[in-house]
């Protein structure tokens, strides 16, 4: 073949690489490779990268179909060109994620821009009379002059993008030095976490629960506790979270309810008394029935009865949930298990949602409980909380007693448990086997 045929096919195949046969816009290898000529020749640090996933697109793609779905990332790509008016040029980088590079001018507010963005991607017009509400997630480098890699930027752009779902509300992140910090740490919790399930490093501890009146103890929290062979022990608010977004979470609810199951098959054959013991449930896995069968195993497993396990469901749990949440408690209720409500008084359920669901304990969170000494309203809103809880048939319990005159004022407006410091804090099986405990 003669040069100057082939160079012309060469510069045909590339041309044909740089565009994105879906939406006939850049693509990915056009940014690594236009985007890289870009950043080599800037020298003024005006330019910035955008990292933009589009949430749950997936689910447009498999209601809609496929060249439906295509139609909308055409017109967000539209919206974008729009936007950026010429100074911008988007690239599509896979299924949902599309990348934006643009010359930012001298004193422009970033911040400003960013949120204007935010705004015009949140409703996306696809046909004359069709509009999507989306949720489109974005992360941000405002690229130095000296950074002269493009994988390293998309590296830094995406960072910052998997920080949004921390970041309460903000559908952007900005990303700074920290965040791969941060992220490094995070990935280090991974893997440790792995390896904690690996080697059983999980602790089932327990605490009691006090029946006010009479101060004795009426059953107990089982709290996991990761017994870390360096550091010691740590407490599930530094692991759980990353466990939720790893989808670990229901692994480590199984290895509790499995541990509990296994220590009241025991106390049984040892003809030992005891009460039910209550185990918490992540909302993260509630929406798949699946796992009521599968607690329901593991109880077969030792020939328990749902009777004495407790499952505590927390208030947040119930949040967009509506009649799902009510359909899977009745489920739940049905085949025999307590059900307790965790963290009421947090979250934002509303109050009517509790008559149409079976629970048998409300458990009043103990940030609620701590405001009682100095707050005149939160007495009177546990009060009003406890009777109406009364009058639906509730049990309620306080979470969190740490003080004898929180205990007197919970008595005093008929609260029927507690649990907290002032009694006892989770201790480890051993320690809780010690204890007296005594029947009804
Ligand atoms: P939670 O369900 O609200 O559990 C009560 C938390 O309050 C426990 O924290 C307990 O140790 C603490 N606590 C008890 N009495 C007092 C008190 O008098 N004062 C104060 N300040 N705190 C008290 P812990 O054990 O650190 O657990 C934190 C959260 O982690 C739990 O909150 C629960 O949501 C979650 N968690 C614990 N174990 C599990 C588990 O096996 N699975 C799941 N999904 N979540 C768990
Ligand atoms: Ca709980
Ligand atoms: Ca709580």
């Amino acid at each position: 073949m003669k040069t100057r045929v082939k160079k012309k096919r060469i510069k045909q195949d590339y041309e044909y690489l740089c565009v994105d046969p879906v939406t006939g816009s850049n693509s990915y290898h056009a940014l690594l490779t236009q985007g890289a000529i870009a950043l080599e020749k800037h020298n003024k640090g005006l330019f910035v990268l955008i990292s933009l996933d589009i949430k749950q697109f997936k689910l447009i793609n498999e209601a809609y179909g496929y060249s439906y779905g295509n139609k909308v990332l055409k017109s967000i790509i539209n919206e974008l060109i729009q936007f950026f008016d010429g100074r911008g040029t988007i690239f599509r980088k896979c299924d949902n994620q599309l990348v934006v590079l643009f010359s930012k001018e001298k004193n422009e507010n970033l911040l400003e821009l960013i949120q204007r963005l935010s705004k015009i991607t949140e409703v996306i017009k696809v046909e004359e009379d069709r509009e999507h509400t989306l949720t489109i997630v974005m992360g941000v480098y405002e690229i130095p002059k000296e950074e002269k890699s493009m994988i390293a930027c998309l590296d830094k752009a995406d960072t910052a993008r998997g920080f949004v779902e921390q970041r309460a509300k903000k559908r952007y992140v900005f990303y700074n030095k920290s965040l791969t910090d941060e992220l490094m740490q995070k990935r280090v919790l991974e893997q440790e976490l792995k390896e904690a399930f690996e080697k059983s490093q999980f602790e089932v501890y327990l605490q009691p629960k006090i029946v006010l009146a009479t101060e004795k103890i009426r059953g107990a929290e089982a709290l996991v506790r990761w017994i870390h062979p360096k550091k010691g022990m740590i407490v599930p608010d530094q692991f759980i979270p990353v466990l939720e977004e790893n989808d670990e979470i229901k692994r480590l609810d199984f290895y509790v309810l499995d541990r509990v199951c296994q220590l009241i098959c025991k106390w049984k054959k040892e003809n030992r008394v005891f009460h039910p013991i209550a185990i918490n449930l992540s909302k993260v896995y509630l929406k798949d029935r699946v796992f009521i069968n599968e607690i329901l195993e593991v109880l077969g497993k030792y020939h328990i009865a749902p009777k004495y396990i407790q499952l505590e469901i927390t208030e947040s749990a119930s949040l967009n949930e509506g009649e799902d949440f009510i359909g899977l408690i009745n489920k739940l209720k049905k085949e025999g298990f307590l059900i307790a409500m965790d963290d009421f008084g947090t979250g934002y359920s509303s109050l009517s949602l509790l008559k149409d669901l079976p629970i048998d304990v409300l458990k009043l969170d103990k940030e609620f409980i701590v405001k009682i000494d100095e707050i005149e309203k939160s007495r009177i809103i546990i009060t009003c909380m406890v009777q109406m809880a009364h009058q639906l048939n509730m049990v309620v319990i306080s979470e969190g007693v740490e003080t004898k005159e929180q205990a007197t004022f919970l008595k005093e407006i008929g609260c029927d448990g507690a649990q907290g410091y002032l009694y006892a804090k989770p201790m480890c099986i051993e320690e809780y086997e010690q204890l007296d405990i005594e029947g009804e």
